[in-house]
């Protein structure tokens, strides 16, 4: 029998949430045309990230307040059953995480309701003064860089074939070939050269399709016998947008 994926990390903007996390907070400080753009064109993989981030951040500059309302709205903005799926997926003794090029600060609201603990949270975060203004941001959990997230998992020491990455963007598609699976998801935003570099797309505005991509049969078996078997009838695969006909 094959052996089981034992790690999942998650991405957390556009994978968790049904939004970028920064391009709203841009929206609340009326820059949010400019602040999109610059997303976008580093999450379909066109422009760097290292080459949008810096400027992204000088424009928003967001205070501990900011940071903080910005991570509490977060928390109404989950996908559908991210969190049913993570509980599934804890159950089965899943080791669960988000890996995000975002901040903690902000991420650590939602990952409460999704049920991971502030520890398994790999990402950067935000410096402010004693008055709560915006000082600096600093990469020092995943690398600002196009390979960030691949230079992170390979350091994190863990089982890498037995490790799965579930993500949106271009940085979260450059893990695949270092991990067991990259799974890209295209539920929140579609993008077409995530799509064709995943070793498996979902197009469903929720995350239950994965499991039947990672799981044994019975893994699958056991969840449902388990409370989870709702949940596994949202989790039919649909073919890819680019599968030939
Ligand atoms: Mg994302």
């Amino acid at each position: 029998m094959p052996n089981p994926f034992q790690t999942i990390l998650f991405d957390f903007d556009s994978t968790l949430i049904r939004v970028e996390s920064l391009d709203l907070l841009a929206e609340q400080k009326g820059i949010g045309e400019e602040v999109s753009r610059l997303t976008e064109a580093s999450m379909d993989g066109s422009v760097p990230i290292q080459d949008v981030f810096p400027r992204k951040m000088r424009l928003l500059s967001p205070t501990r307040a900011e940071a903080e309302g910005i991570g509490r709205a977060c928390k109404d903005l989950l996908v559908e059953d991210a969190a049913e799926v993570i509980a599934a997926l804890q159950r089965l003794g899943k080791d669960v995480r988000i890996m995000s090029s975002g901040f903690k600060d902000i991420i650590i609201f939602a990952a409460q309701d999704l049920g991971i603990a502030p520890e398994h949270i790999i990402a950067n975060r935000l410096e402010f003064d004693a008055a709560g203004n915006f000082l600096a941001f600093h990469d020092d959990g995943v690398p600002l860089v196009s390979d960030g997230k691949r230079q992170k998992v390979a350091r994190l020491g863990l089982a890498l074939p037995s490790t799965v990455f579930v993500g949106d963007g271009a940085t979260d598609a450059a893990v695949q070939g270092s991990v067991g699976m990259f799974i890209g998801f295209g539920g929140v935003a579609h993008r077409p050269r995530v799509a064709a570099a995943a070793d498996a797309y979902i197009t469903e505005p929720r995350l239950a399709p994965l499991l039947r991509h990672i799981l044994l049969p019975n893994e699958l078996d056991w969840l449902e016998k388990n409370g989870f078997e709702e949940l596994l009838l949202s989790a039919t695969m649909s073919p890819r947008p680019d599968a030939p006909e």
